[in-house]
Parts: C-alpha cells; structure tokens; sequence
C-alpha cells in the first residue's frame, strides 16, 4: 500500500471533530453547491449529495439506452442534460432514486 501522507491521516482524525448534515444546497452565483463548511458552535460540513448522485444517473441512464453510445459521447450529453434541469427537476430525479434505493 501506498505510504499516507501525514495530511491524511491529520484530515481522518478531524472527522471526529466534525458535525455532518446531508441537505440540498442552494446554487451559489447559478452553480449547484456540492458542499460547504460551517464554522459555528461546532464545525459542520453540509454535503448535497444530488448533483453527484443525478449526474450519475442520468449517465448510466443514457448507456441503459443507447447501448452503443461512447463513454465520451455519454459523457459529454451527460454534462448538457445537467445544466438543463431546474433545482425542481434535479430533487425529483434524486427523489426516484432515492425511493427506488431504499424500497
Ligand atoms: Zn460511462
């Protein structure tokens, strides 16, 4: 195994320290905000996992339907349906998802 940068192990022990909420994140100057940190009380790291989670999706998504796309030309439609969804339309996908995960 690859030796550990001493930052590393510094940024796990932190973790301990560090309050977590999963919440969607308003969209900071128009683009979507994956995460952000909170100085307060106590620390807290907001993670919105929705863009990551729909942006996957709607890739595997686009293989599942045309099978004989290109990872490249999936990937680059991919990043063109991403910036045409409303925040409305991007929680509605992450919603099925998450229904479909969890039933
Ligand atoms: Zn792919």
């Amino acid at each position: 195994m690859a030796k550990r940068s001493p930052l590393l192990l510094k940024l796990m022990a932190r973790i301990g320290e560090i309050d977590f909420e999963e919440c969607w994140i308003p969209r900071f100057n128009g683009r979507l905000t994956l995460a952000d940190w909170a100085e307060g009380g106590k620390d807290v790291i907001r993670v919105n996992p929705m863009p990551h989670v729909v942006d996957s999706v709607i890739h595997e998504l686009l293989h599942a339907t045309y099978p004989l796309y290109s990872e490249r030309a999936v990937r680059s439609m991919t990043g063109k349906l991403m910036k045409q969804l409303s925040d409305e339309e991007l929680q509605a996908i992450y919603s099925e998802y998450r229904r479909k995960v969890d039933e």
